[in-house]
Parts: C-alpha cells; sequence; structure tokens
C-alpha cells in the first residue's frame, strides 16, 4: 500500500513557454489503479515512475499561456501532466475537448480512459452481446459502473460485485440485475446464486477470487475481458485459481487488453457513448476531493474503496 512517505508535494519553478508549448492550469485530475503498478521498477506497458521525478497521469486543464498554433487561452484541453496544479507541456500531447456537451470531468471518466476501457473492453474484448449474462467486478468503480451502465443499455442481464451493502445498492441503481457484496461471503457461492444458469461474459477488474468465481460459472464459450486484477496490485501474491480448468471444457476465451488498443476508434466511441449519455441511458458518477494535497489520498482510497464511481481531485 503507498504511504505518505513514497510522495512529497514540491514547489517548482516552471520554464517559461517554448514554441509549440502551453501553459496549463489544472482543474480536474485523475488517479488510477495502473499508477499502483507504475511505483514498481518493472518492464510493463508504460515505463516506470522515477524517483524523485514529478508523478504523472490524466488531467483536465485550462490553458492560460500559448505559444502554440490551435490552442487558445481559456481552452479547457486533456492532457498526462496531472498531480500538479499548473503545468508546461507541449500542446501536440493534449487534446482539446470535443463538444459533446459533457462537463469537462466526463473526459477523465466516462468519456475518457473509464469510459473507453468499459466500452470496448465489453462490447470488443468480450464480444458480448444483447441477451448475454455479464458478471462485472469492482462494479461500484470507475470502469465497472460504467460497464453496469452500457451493458444495459444493451440489452444484457448484469451482475456486478463490490464491497458493502451501500456500494451493492449504488450498483443495483445503476440497473443491475443482480449484485453481490463480496465482503459478506464467499465470491463463488454468490454467485452461483445470482447466476443459476451461469455467465457468457464476465469483466475483470479485480483477479483473484472473482476471477476464480467467473470461471465456476461460466458457461459454454464464455468470454472474458481481462481488464485488471487490483487484489493483487499491493500484494503482489500470485493467483490461486482453483477452476483454471474449466477454460478448457466450457471452450472460455479470455482476452487481456488495455484501453490504448482502441485509440484509434475514439470516433465510434465518442458517437456511441454520446448518444447513451445525451439520451440519460449512461451517467458518469464520481468522487470527488479537493485540492491537490488531497491527491494521495484519493489514490491511496482507490484500494480501500473509498469511491464510488470516478476517483477524481478538483483543484
Ligand atoms: P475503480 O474500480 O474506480 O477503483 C478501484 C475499486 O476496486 C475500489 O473502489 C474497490 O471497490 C475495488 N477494490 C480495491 N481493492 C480490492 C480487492 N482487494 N478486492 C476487490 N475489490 C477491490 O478503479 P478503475 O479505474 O475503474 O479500475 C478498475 C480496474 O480496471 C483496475 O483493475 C484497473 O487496473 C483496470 N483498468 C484497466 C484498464 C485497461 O486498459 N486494461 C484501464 C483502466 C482501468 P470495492 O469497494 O467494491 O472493493
Amino acid at each position: 500500500m503507498p504511504t505518505s512517505d513514497n510522495f512529497e508535494l514540491k514547489d517548482v519553478e516552471l520554464p517559461p513557454l517554448g514554441d509549440g508549448q502551453v501553459r496549463l492550469r489544472n482543474l480536474w485530475l485523475s488517479v488510477d489503479p495502473y499508477m499502483r503498478g507504475r511505483m514498481n521498477d518493472v518492464k510493463s506497458y508504460v515505463p516506470p515512475f522515477q524517483v524523485g521525478q514529478p508523478m504523472e497521469g490524466g488531467a483536465i486543464g485550462e490553458v492560460v499561456e500559448s505559444k502554440a498554433e490551435g490552442f487558445a487561452v481559456g481552452d479547457l484541453v486533456s492532457h498526462m501532466a496531472g498531480w500538479r496544479d499548473e503545468a508546461v507541456v507541449d500542446a501536440r500531447t493534449a487534446q482539446t475537448l470535443p463538444d459533446l456537451g459533457a462537463p469537462p470531468e466526463y473526459f477523465l471518466g466516462i468519456l475518457g480512459v473509464t469510459g473507453l476501457t468499459a466500452y470496448f473492453g465489453l462490447l470488443d474484448a468480450a464480444s458480448a452481446a444483447e441477451g448475454d449474462i455479464v458478471f462485472v467486478s469492482a462494479a461500484a468503480g470507475a470502469v465497472g459502473s460504467a460497464v453496469v451502465q452500457i451493458a444495459k443499455a444493451k440489452g444484457m442481464t448484469v451482475i456486478g460485485s463490490a464491497g458493502g451493502a451501500d456500494k451493492c445498492e449504488f450498483v443495483r441503481s445503476l440497473g443491475a440485475d443482480e449484485v453481490i457484496d463480496y465482503k459478506a461471503g464467499p465470491v463463488v457461492k454468490s454467485l452461483m446464486a445470482a447466476a443459476p444458469k451461469g455467465i457468457d461474459v464476465y469483466f475483470d477488474n479485480v483477479g483473484g477470487d472473482h476471477l476464480d468465481a467467473a470461471l465456476a460459472t461460466a458457461r459454454q464459450n464464455a468470454r472474458f475481458a481481462m481488464c485488471g486484477m487490483i487484489e493483487g496490485y499491493n500484494t503482489g501474491e500470485p493467483t490461486t485459481l482453483r477452476y483454471i480448468m474449466r477454460v478448457v471444457a466450457m471452450r472460455i476465451r479470455m482476452q487481456g487488453f488495455i484501453y490504448t488498443d482502441y485509440m484509434g476508434r475514439l470516433g465510434e466511441f465518442y458517437q456511441d457513448m454520446g448518444a447513451m449519455i445525451a439520451s440519460g441511458q449512461v451517467t458518469g458518477r464520481e468522487t470527488v476531493m479537493d485540492g491537490l494535497d488531497s491527491t494521495l489520498e484519493a489514490f491511496r482510497g482507490l484500494f480501500t474503496g473509498a469511491n464510488t464511481g470516478k476517483m477524481l481531485v478538483r483543484l
């Protein structure tokens, strides 16, 4: 578990603007579970954070000074120089927010990485379609709450798991047909009771017992979208899967994916997700903490379940 000893809040002088650069005042910061992986000095799909260097992360900022064509003072942009209140960045690394009539913070959540992950993980990696019975773990979280809503909008039956009665109530309010409080008993037993006919799709955010329970209840030709396994991010412990052999018998397809695999399909995502948001079928849900110095608490909160929906820091 990250501690305050791993972090330092520091004042630094920013350089004057060079050509092609913008100065940004951050309004919203994202904290995400993958950042924990970047604290390990290992090779992965994103390079590790460097000790002594500023943290990075998704952010929404307002342009306060510009030497870049196409970026004017007052523009709102999405970029990766988060975990700070002000930044100087190359404008080519920042994207102006598309005009979808949505609040800016949605572009860190339901219309950002979170939504993209949920949308393509469900519909492409797992090939989920109308009529499927879908099980999603961490269903009260950012990606999970988006998966629940998208699956319902697309005519699927949804079982969501979350920790505690309040979170389960929240997942039900998103439209889930069945909910599982994984803290109240063994997941495999609860899932068998919630899905007596079995599941066609599993959207894995947690790994461990949840993944094992999904293997145990999978129907023939089930598809698993392997999105993340937060259960092991701090422990690093390998997961024991008692039911892994069912992959063979039930012809289960497990598909890992990273949201960046789908950057080429952003237009399609904005169109469909934008329409689902406009019609009220999908809503962005957030837990908001205030002030730069709450960033670490917000980040740590992801591993204790302090968030419902997307965890954000407002500056
Ligand atoms: P999130 O779900 O909003 O926050 C994490 C949630 O995980 C917590 O609220 C907590 O909910 C649950 N959790 C924490 N520790 C747990 C444990 N030991 N067992 C069960 N549940 C636990 O975070 P997110 O940003 O949406 O990310 C969800 C997953 O998607 C993560 O695994 C992340 O790494 C992955 N992800 C993958 C991609 C990709 O491109 N593949 C992109 C984004 C995110 P409870 O209170 O219910 O325990």
